[in-house]
């Protein structure tokens, strides 16, 4: 059985990631979206949250699996039975990134290995922080996230506010 780990912070989770869902549910037996935190960033959607989110999402998606993991991706991959990392590629200022991340997972463990899918051009300018802004300002979102996620969005964006 060949499988996938789609890692990411999915805060919260947009058209663009669920594009990438799709194609990459395609390629493998199973996908396993793994949400990590294990960088310094601080989200604004708890993890219990982005989980429920992206598993309304993908519930019509019968190969997929939504978990998160504390830790180091290349032991998460592994932890979950899989060498084959799938990341999204948006423009030439994700390379960079994406190059120095898929190439310090290969200096951990060799055998891992990471497959980029280029981002489907409708959704290229496309991120989790262009849907907290644009909520934020109360605009509309429905181009972003999919439509059953779309009041959770704002009702999340706007608690974060509060704070
Ligand atoms: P991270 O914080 O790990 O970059 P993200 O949730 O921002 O997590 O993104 C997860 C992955 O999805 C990354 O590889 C990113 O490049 C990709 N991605 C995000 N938005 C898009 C999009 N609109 N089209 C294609 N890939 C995307």
């Amino acid at each position: 059985m060949r499988k996938g780990i789609y890692p990411g912070s999915f805060d919260p989770v947009t058209l663009g990631h669920l594009d990438i869902i799709h194609r990459a549910a395609d390629l493998v037996d199973e996908l396993v979206i793994a949400i990590l935190h294990n960088s310094s960033k601080k989200g604004l959607f708890t993890t219990e949250e982005r989980i429920d989110l992206l598993k309304r999402v993908t519930e019509d998606i019968p190969n997929v699996k939504v978990i998160s993991f504390d830790g180091l991706l290349v032991d998460c991959a592994i932890q979950y039975g899989t060498k084959t990392i799938i990341r999204g590629l948006r423009a030439v200022t994700d390379f960079e990134y994406e190059l120095q991340l898929a190439q310090t997972n290969k200096r951990l463990r060799p055998d891992i290995d990471t497959i980029f899918l280029t981002t489907n051009v409708k959704y290229s300018y496309l991120s989790s922080s262009v849907v907290r802004e644009v909520a934020s300002y109360g605009g509309d979102i429905s181009h972003f996230v999919p439509e059953k996620i779309i009041d959770d969005v704002y009702k999340i964006v706007k608690r974060g506010e509060k704070k």
